[in-house]
């Protein structure tokens, strides 16, 4: 359970580990000659033009329209914010952006990609340039009417309410928070992480915009953390597997390469799995997919697991030998059969005459569960190279599937 906890945490160490290098940066920052500080404040820019490069190379819409709005927000208030600061909690244009910034980005986050030229893309900038348009006419020309809703206590804790930010908008900030937080550890993309990582970043900026250093080092980092996350999600499309989110066949390749003298490598392989997909569909056989592999990325004793292709999975263990991590398997092997996938989830009926019909026979089998087989064989004489070892832990897969299936050969 705990080890599950921080593997889903782990998508959030690259924007965690550029937060804390820009605010164990600041002090240096501070110090620096004047001609370095008109660089850092011109830093912002040069990385979004490199993430906004990556992501019309990689047609990712997203981190582009995140981009392009945290920009607009660092020159805006590079130009007419600071050196307002006493005036700031006042400023139309600062409570404008500190209100509809994080909304977009929690709105761009529950968006999919659509890419950026396509006609989807272009209808979203025109829906950002539409909104901004009329937020700011409504901003300028009827601020008073908003002073008092920006005067709004709603009694938040002292550490939640700077002095710039109103509460109604930290309050829609928490809410888009929670909506991008929750996501990025649901769905586990980098760029969704990226997207949490520059809310944050924002977050920084804007309450520390009376510091022009710290307002820029921040913008700088929410640039990169975004940008980051494009060559993540990149280098993710080409290394991981789509459906069940684990490293893919090419990634296996590459890592073989790196194994050291000792290690064990384990095969498995779902049983029975063309019936199973005859009898209850292809879908609910992607679902199966997908339990396998979550049970499976889960594995202990360093295990990496990969999957291989179709039904077939296989796992690394660096430095380990067979015997080490057979009670291991066996764990996973058991986990996997006892795991009862429901399946009138995954296959509720489209029509309420077809619900009908098929009610009967989901109440004598509203479950279904599959067992894998596993073969898993270590380097050793005779078994010199990372692809003996797979073959050798193929043949004790077969094994396994002869002697009955659901089980471990080692
Ligand atoms: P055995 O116990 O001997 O492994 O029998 P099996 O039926 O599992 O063996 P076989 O390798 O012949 O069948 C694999 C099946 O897995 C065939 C294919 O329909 C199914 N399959 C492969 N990839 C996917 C996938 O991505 N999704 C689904 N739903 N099925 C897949
Ligand atoms: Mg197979
Ligand atoms: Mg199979």
């Amino acid at each position: 359970m705990f080890v599950q906890i921080v593997n889903r945490l782990l998508v959030l160490i690259v924007p965690a580990s550029v937060l804390l290098a820009a605010s164990l940066l600041l002090p240096k920052i501070a110090g620096m000659a004047p001609e370095r500080h008109e660089l850092l404040f011109l830093a912002p820019y040069l990385i979004t033009a490199l993430g906004m490069f990556l992501s019309v190379h990689f047609h990712r819409g997203r981190p582009f329209m995140a981009l392009l709005l945290l920009v607009f927000f660092y020159w805006v208030s590079r130009h007419s914010l600071i050196g307002r600061s006493l005036e700031l909690s006042l400023n139309e244009l600062y409570q404008a952006f500190v209100l509809l910034i994080p909304v977009n980005i929690a709105l761009i986050t529950i968006m999919r990609e659509r890419g950026i030229l396509s006609p989807a893309g272009r209808l979203r900038f025109l829906f950002l340039a539409v909104q901004m348009f009329v937020a700011f006419w409504f901003f300028k020309y009827n601020f008073i009417a908003f002073l008092p809703v920006l005067a709004i206590n709603f009694g938040l804790p002292a550490f939640m309410t700077p002095d710039l930010v109103p509460q109604p908008a930290m309050l829609a900030g928490c809410i888009a928070y929670i909506v991008v937080a929750g996501l990025t550890i649901y769905r586990q993309t980098p760029i969704d992480a990226g997207l949490l990582g520059a809310l944050t970043a924002f977050y920084v900026a804007c309450n520390w915009i009376t510091n022009p250093d710290t307002h820029a080092a921040f913008s700088t980092a929410g640039a990169l953390i975004l940008t980051l996350s494009v060559l993540r999600d990149s280098y993710n499309l080409a290394f991981r597997d789509d459906m069940t989110n684990l490293r893919s066949r090419r990634s296996l390749n590459e890592s073989l390469s790196g194994l050291g003298r000792r290690y064990a490598i384990a095969m498995l392989d779902v049983d029975h799995f063309k019936k199973f997909n005859d009898t209850y569909g292809h879908d609910t056989g992607d679902q199966v997919l997908k339990m396998v592999a979550r049970k499976i990325a889960g594995v202990g004793c360093g295990g990496k697991a990969f999957r291989y292709g179709g039904e077939e999975f296989t796992i690394l263990f660096p430095g380990r030998c067979a015997k080490d991590v057979i009670p291991e398997l066996e764990n996973i092997r058991k986990e996997i059969a006892e795991y009862r996938l429901a399946l009138r989830d995954v296959e509720r009926p489209k029509s309420g005459k077809e619900g009908k019909a098929r009610r009967g026979a989901t109440r004598e089998a509203p479950y279904v569960s599959v067992t894998i087989s596993i073969g898993v064989a270590e380097r050793a004489e005779g078994l010199a190279t990372p692809e003996e070892v797979i073959k050798a832990a193929d043949t004790l897969l077969y094994k396994a599937k002869n002697r009955g299936r659901n089980q471990v050969c080692g």
